[in-house]
Order: structure tokens, then sequence, then C-alpha cells
């Protein structure tokens, strides 16, 4: 069969990036002699590239891999597809599909959805297609029918990794990918020639911003898996001597979870790979033991996700169950072993305010990472602190449009988003400076005023009753308050507190 894939990014900005899980299905449907074309999309001009590509190579099917925030481009190109060749089978794969199967409804131009993962559930589908078989029960898969939806199970999760093919990176223009000039937006080394690299499969915790639990909670049986350390160290040498790599990046979700894996996996490396590497851990997974294997085998940076420095949004609201001792005590065996940190941080959480995130610019400045990163809470679909945004009403803006991470949808009580944009802008600067002892821009406005559901709601009462009692004492609270905090700051929280007023 011929099959366009198409991968779809939102960040236009940035140079293009690996999908490992998307590569998994090409490898697996190129085996199988499928005949593969691919289009890589994040702008308009890119989207048109990819349609004429379309009308000139006539695919029997394009099958889109979507998260949540691209999936608008979907519905922008499926119809498209469409108006090509009404005859091309369009499907959506990924993520959004697999946590909002309702989206295929919703999708003109779109055939199908795939939940779950993708590799043996196309495979099946093409095999029927191109023997001519009925194929509308194959699992995974949703199909839309004159008689409406088909809904189908999920097949169960692939349990041997090993069984796949290498990832396909020849499909993505890998050369490209890897170009030394854009290792540094993978938190790679500058300029050296960075490979992506996933061994394993599903994480066990249950934080409740995070997809891994509502995907684990749609399958039964075994959801963590590991590729063996023998084919994963294969790859690794593979791919390595094919794009004579420079720095290796590994996206598992924790690659410290498994302490027998790990310490195979390590010494392998140290033994026949060598190379520096990026990788992600876990607070309270990964003790000194590991942290010198990790530095022996050559870690350049290892990333953890704190997440937040207040203890009640980490672990009551995110349910993140780290302490905060024990993220201050890895970090410091991370620096005491000579590896580089990244701190992964974020702002805008529902329940969140600027007292809160203070605690986050504290903790940050304690733990001195080398890089502190943020980005912006995003109620993904699906999740379950973004199914509660939903109920809760605090979503205002469409969460599929925003860009993803980088701006807030949410319209929370107590952090509003201008302050939320400027946390997320200077977070790193802001760090840096309160670790020097340095408070200035420490505070946007809000944070040094009194909660605004007291003090604000006050003044509130007192201008709306609108007497000459009420003004007066109105006047009096001014005046302590102006005489309290002097006169700067006194015209920043009339501004705020008038901006908030107005707003309401
Ligand atoms: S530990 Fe990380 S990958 Fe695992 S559920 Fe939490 S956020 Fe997701």
């Amino acid at each position: 069969m011929r099959v366009h894939l198409i991968y779809l990014d939102t960040s236009s900005i940035y140079p293009p990036h690996y999908s490992c899980g998307l590569g998994s299905v090409a490898a697996v449907l190129r085996n199988a002699g499928h005949e593969l074309t691919f289009s890589y999309i994040r702008n308009d001009e890119e989207a048109e590239v990819s349609l004429s590509l379309i009308e000139e190579r006539r695919p029997q099917i394009v099958a889109f891999s979507s998260m949540s925030s691209m999936y608008p481009r979907v519905m922008q190109l499926a119809p498209l597809v469409k108006q090509v060749d009404n005859g091309i089978f369009t499907v959506c794969g990924g993520i959004h599909p697999t946590l909002e199967p309702g989206c295929l409804e919703e999708t003109d131009g779109l055939d199908a959805i795939c939940r779950g993962e993708g590799e043996d559930a196309f495979l099946d589908l093409l095999e029927a297609m191109e023997s001519g078989r009925e194929y509308l029960h194959i699992q995974n898969f949703n199909f839309r029918t004159d008689n409406g939806i088909v809904e189908n199970p999920l097949r169960p999760l692939l349990e041997n990794l090993d069984t796949l093919p290498f990832p396909d990176r020849e499909l993505f223009g890998y050369e490209a990918i890897i170009d030394p000039r854009n290792s540094v937006y993978r938190c790679g080394i500058p300029n050296k020639r960075t490979g992506e690299f996933l061994f394993t499969r599903g994480c066990p915790f249950d934080c409740s911003f995070c997809s891994n639990r509502a995907l684990r909670e749609l399958y039964h049986g075994k959801y963590v898996r590991f590729r063996s350390v023998e084919k994963s160290i294969e790859e690794l040498r593979t791919v390595i001597d094919r794009y004579r790599l420079e720095v290796i990046l590994l996206h598992d979700d924790i690659i410290t979870l498994k302490k027998d894996w790990f310490y195979d996996f390590f010494t392998h490396y140290v033994d026949s790979i060598r190379l520096p590497f990026v990788c992600n851990s876990r607070v309270g997974t990964c003790d000194e033991d590991m942290m010198r294997l990790l530095k022996e085998a050559g870690c350049h940076l290892l990333v953890f996700g704190v997440e937040s420095g207040n203890d009640h949004i980490r672990n009551t609201v995110l349910k993140k169950r780290t302490s905060r001792a024990q993220i201050l005590e890895t970090f410091a065996l991370a620096h005491k072993h000579g590896i580089r940190t990244y701190s992964q941080n974020m702002v805008g959480i529902p329940g969140e305010t600027p007292r809160h995130f203070m605690d986050t610019i504290n903790l940050n400045a304690d733990l001195e990472p080398n890089t502190p990163g943020i980005g912006i809470f995003h109620p993904y679909p699906g999740t379950e602190l973004g199914e509660m945004c939903r109920e809760k009403g605090l979503i205002f803006r469409n969460e599929l449009s925003a860009a993803e991470r980088t701006e807030t949808v949410l319209r929370l009580p107590g952090f509003r988003p201008e302050h939320i944009r400027y946390y997320n802008e200077n977070f790193p600067d802001l760090v840096k400076r309160k670790a020097r002892g340095n408070t200035k821009g420490l505070f946007c406005q809000e944070t040094l005023l009194p909660p605004y559901p007291i003090f604000g709601g006050l003044i509130r009462y007192l201008e709306n009753k609108r007497d000459a009692e009420s003004a007066s004492f109105l006047d009096r609270i001014k005046k302590v308050v102006r005489l309290v905090v002097g006169e700067e700051l006194y015209s920043k929280m009339a501004r705020v507190y008038r901006g908030i007023l107005d707003q309401r």
C-alpha cells in the first residue's frame, strides 16, 4: 500500500525533531513492504508542500500523528486531503485520538482514528485493505461509516518491545534533524550531532497532569515495558555508526526506574558506547551508586521534573509525591558527582497563586540546577487535572489552539495570565538572582499585595456603597497602606487592584 505519514508540530520556530513513536510505526510498515512517504508540518507553507506531494504521489492512505495541541491542523488538513482525492483513506493516530476518541466525529474528512500503540494495528489495517478484506472490526481503530462511528476495543499492549524493528530514521530526514546547529534546542551539547532514542514505554507513577496515568487506565496488564539491554545497545551502536552521532538523548521517562536494567544498560554503555548523553530521571529513583555510574558513563545532563516548589501544589494538586528533602538531596547528589542538572517546573497550575510560585523560585534557588526550566501548565485532555479544569470551567480559551506550554489557557482566580507569562519568561533569571540573594524583579506587583479576596473584596465593597462614611473609611485605609508600603508600591498596587476590579 502507498502510505503518506504526516507528523504535526506546532513549534514552528524550532527546527524539526524526531518522533520515536512514529519512527517505530514507519519501520514496521516499511518492513512489511508498504511504500512510505512523509511530511513534517510546522506551518502553512509546509502544509501546502505536503498537499502538493499528496497530489503528486496519490497515496492510498494519509496517516496523521497528532498530540492535542496539533490536532487543529488535522481538522484543517483532513478535508483538504479529501479535496485532492476523495478516495484517499485518512486516519489519525497519537496521544490525542487515544485519549479523546470523540475527535473523529468532529473532524470532517477523517475516516478513522487509531488509539494506543499503532504498530500492529496499522499493519493489520493495511493488510486487510490490500487484500480487499473487511477491516471495520480491527482493534484500536474507530471508523466513520455511513451508519455512524464503529468503535473497536484496544488490543493488549505489546509485551516484548524487542519484537519491534529499530525505528525508521531515514524517513524523517535524520541528517537534518541531527544537524549540530540544532542540538541546543534539544538540551544537547551545542554544535554536536545529537541523536534521540527511546528504549522504554510507560511510567508507573500517578502524576495528575501527565498522560501516563490516563493511558495506563486504558489498559489491563503490564504497562511499563523495557526493551532488552542487548537490543538497546545494538540500536545505539547501529545509529551512532550510521549517523556519526556525538551526543545521545535518551527520551525514556525515567531511565533510573528499574535498577537491574539500569545497571546492566549503563555497564554496557560504559564498555561500548561512551558518548556523552542526556537523560530523564525522577527524584526518589536515583541513589548515589546510580549517580556514580551515570557520571562514569558520560551523563552530560540529568533532567528531573520538580514541577512546583510548593508542597501542596506539587503533592496534592499535581500528585508528584516527592518531598522537598528528597528533591534537595537528589540535586545535591548529582552535583557532588559532577553531573549537570535540569530542573523542569511549571507555572499557572490550577490552585496556584504567585505566592505558591515564590516557593518554586525559592526551591530552585536552593537546588541551583544548571538549567532551571519552566513551562506553563497545560490541561491535556484525558489527564486527571485536565478533566478537572474542564469540569470546573477554568479553561477560558480553546486549549487545542494555544501555543502549548508557552501561554495559559486557564482563568485562575488567584493568578493573572500576564503574571503567569511574566514568570514563564523570566524564571531562569529570577532563580539565579534569588540564589545570589537579589530579589529585584522577583515579585510582579500582585505578589506583594494582600490576597485579593480579602483586600480587593473590601475595597470593592466600600466603593460600591457610595456613601460618605464608606468613602472616608476607604480614604483612611488608603492612607495607612500608602504609609506602610511607600508611594511607588502604592501606585503599583492601585493599578493592579484597579485592573482586577475592572476585570470582574
Ligand atoms: S513521573 Fe513523570 S512520566 Fe511518570 S507520571 Fe509523573 S510526570 Fe509522567
